[in-house]
């Protein structure tokens, strides 16, 4: 398939000249305010290193927009390296933890740069042993990672709950769009539909069996991919976010395009074929969640305002990031806020349809 030769291409070259870092300058944390299920409280990220994506790693060359293999050793790391990082890295912030779990709910959230639950990326021994850390931790009660869909089983999801017991579990998963061709071939996302609804069935029916399991599936929905104009972006937002609610999902996270190094949306970008999403277009996507879906939507807002994220001008970037931080918390729309630069935004959305490039991805001058 042509996108996977051109994303595996642009991967390689990206590889040969990536700088590879020790599994302990790739271990981090971060504490910080949440909305977790539970309501407002605190969630703790952690990042285990691994060698990376195997999506990435693969024939298949990875997602166009993603650079996760860039914080990736690329080679295997032993066990005990992988397990003792992690137990630093949650011993940086017990004390706080323990504190704020008497008044408020704590979360954990896991990150792979990949997926967790892939043995290949995680082995089942790393995996088990890092939970098993997590279940000893009584003021967390949410426990959050990410995965391809493929990865979700019904026996796997049963040894984790065997291990973190009445813990909520969460999987995210990178839906992207609701659009196969899209998800295909503007994302080369490597699945179809009906994987992610089998990965949303397997975890629904370990939710309602009668057990004291909670298990739980949010969607990552990809704001404007390659060769896509800013007013359908904004559709197939609004039309994932949809489709995400009615297969079952019970939380989304919008994430608009920031620009990674290696990838092929940077390819396009430096090409002047690709432009990140105005924050206008973030903020409608918001407030149309806030109308239409009823399950709570969050909103990535790394990268905004930057040169490499979405934009829209001096005066509002950080204003209106602001305002989506606070919005996703109160799960609130965003009302009342103008600017100048609104005007240039409406015309975009007006135009929009003139100025998306028509060029197919094997005819684009990449080189
Ligand atoms: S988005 Fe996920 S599946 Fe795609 S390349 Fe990145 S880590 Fe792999
Ligand atoms: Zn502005």
């Amino acid at each position: 398939m042509e996108i996977q030769q051109l994303t595996k291409e642009i991967r390689n070259s990206y590889l040969e000249r990536m700088k590879v870092r020790s599994p302990e300058k790739l271990a981090t944390s971060w504490y910080q305010e949440d909305l977790l299920y539970e309501g407002k409280g605190k969630s703790l990220f952690v990042i285990v290193p691994t060698p990376g994506c195997s999506w990435a790693l693969g024939d298949g060359g990875g997602c166009t927009m993603c650079s996760y293999i860039s914080d990736c050793t690329l080679e295997p790391i032993d066990k005990n390296t992988i397990i003792n990082l992690f137990k630093n890295e949650l011993k940086k912030h017990l004390d706080e933890i323990k504190v704020d779990g008497k008044e408020m709910p704590i979360a954990i959230k896991i990150f792979a740069s990949g997926s967790f639950l892939n043995p290949q990326e995680v082995p089942v021994e790393t995996r088990n042993k890092i939970l098993k850390i997590v279940s000893e931790v009584d003021q967390i009660k949410e426990v959050i990672v990410e995965s391809r869909p493929e990865y979700v089983k019904k026996e796997v999801l049963e040894e984790i709950f065997s291990i973190i017991k009445n813990k909520l579990f969460e999987v995210s998963i990178g839906l992207e769009s609701q659009d196969d061709f899209i998800r295909e071939e503007k994302i080369n996302k490597g699945f179809t539909k009906e994987d992610f609804e089998k990965a949303v069935n397997i975890i629904k029916e370990i939710d309602h069996e009668d057990n004291e399991y909670t298990a739980k599936c949010k969607a990552y929905i990809f704001v404007k991919p390659i060769l896509t104009s800013e007013k359908e972006a904004i559709e197939e937002a609004k039309n994932t976010a949809k489709y995400a609610e009615d297969v079952g999902v019970d939380r989304i996270s919008f994430c608009p395009a920031t620009i990674h190094k290696g990838t092929l949306i940077e390819r396009l970008w430096r090409k002047g074929s690709y432009k990140p999403p105005w924050i206008w277009s973030v903020v409608a996507i918001i407030n149309d969640a806030r109308k239409n879906i009823s399950i709570p939507t969050f909103m990535d807002t790394s990268g905004f305002g930057s040169r490499r994220g979405p934009y829209n001008c001096k005066k509002c970037n950080k204003d209106l990031k602001h305002a989506i931080i606070k919005a996703t918390l109160q799960q609130k729309p965003i009302e009342d806020y103008e600017c100048q630069c609104k005007k240039e935004w409406v015309s975009e959305i007006k135009s929009s349809n003139l100025n998306k490039s028509k060029t197919k991805t094997k005819h684009l001058p990449l080189i």
